[in-house]
């Protein structure tokens, strides 16, 4: 490219996805003169899921700026916790969407009570970027490709290769709203309490003498119940809500004195 000449510096959150010489301070970049700096940060290696604001010469601009001559860019990344769209709906839960590589991940986050939707087989990135947009979900993926879909409603990098670290990486930057044991891990579908009786014949018979069921699956009905590695669960869930506390809801405001009567 042959065309304006523009400072470009990334945030260090952002090192990962830029080449090593682009990683220490501010460095030169060509545009051609056309191109927006959403693409131009995106040809760089960063997926804008994970760009915060583009800031250029001091003052905040839309990814559709296209940068002139001399310009100094500074890219940030999203802020923690970051807020999915704003403006959209701000009470809705948020609701995610993994691709086929993130299984545990969304096993864990149903187990919080997060709604994470999940497919075993790979339905391929055009299918995953139009759920994602007709079901307002957040995808969640570590394929950099996948994330620069323009049909996805709104997605993330997912940090790390190691489930616990994943998880930690998406409750600190969604912030959702944790239920745990409110949701079906093998579908995503939501629990109700069930009794022992109703779903008897359901259980083997190791199960049905020594295990307490309190919950059945509203879509896929498998049972829940107290048992075998429910520990290892629990400590899923104690880390989580240690890590994460449910927001406190807020003091109710003082009352008014009433009148004193007589
Ligand atoms: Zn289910």
């Amino acid at each position: 490219m042959n065309g304006p000449e523009i400072l470009v510096d990334f945030d260090p959150g952002l090192a990962l996805f830029v080449s090593h010489e682009r990683r220490d301070g501010p460095t030169t970049a060509v545009t051609d003169g056309a191109s927006t700096l959403g693409h131009v940060v995106e040809s760089l290696g960063v997926p804008l899921t994970e760009v915060g604001a583009l800031v250029v010469d001091g003052a905040e601009v839309a990814a559709a700026h296209v940068p002139a001559a001399g310009q100094r860019v500074e890219v940030r990344a999203v802020p923690r916790p970051q807020r999915v769209r704003p403006g959209e709906a701000p009470d809705a839960p948020l609701r995610f969407l993994l691709d086929v590589h993130l299984g545990t991940l969304a096993r864990r986050l149903r187990l919080l009570g997060v709604d994470a939707a999940y497919e075993s087989t790979d339905i391929g990135d055009p299918a995953l970027a139009a759920l994602s947009a007709g079901e307002r979900r957040v995808l969640l993926s570590r394929d950099r490709g996948l994330l620069r879909r323009r049909e996805l409603w709104a997605g993330a990098y997912v940090y790390s290769d190691r489930p616990d670290d994943q998880l930690r990486d998406v409750l600190g930057r969604f912030a959702p709203a944790l239920s745990p044991w409110t949701r079906c891990t093998a579908c995503n579908g939501a629990l109700r309490a069930a009794r022992k009786e109703d779903v008897a014949e359901r259980l083997h018979g190791g199960t049905r003498g020594s295990y307490d069921v309190f919950a059945e699956c509203g879509v896929c009905h498998r049972v829940y119940w107290r048992g075998a590695h429910h520990d290892r669960l629990e400590q899923i869930v104690r880390a989580a809500l240690t890590e994460f506390p449910p927001a406190t809801p807020a003091p109710p405001a003082p009352r008014t004195p009433s009148s004193t009567i007589g």
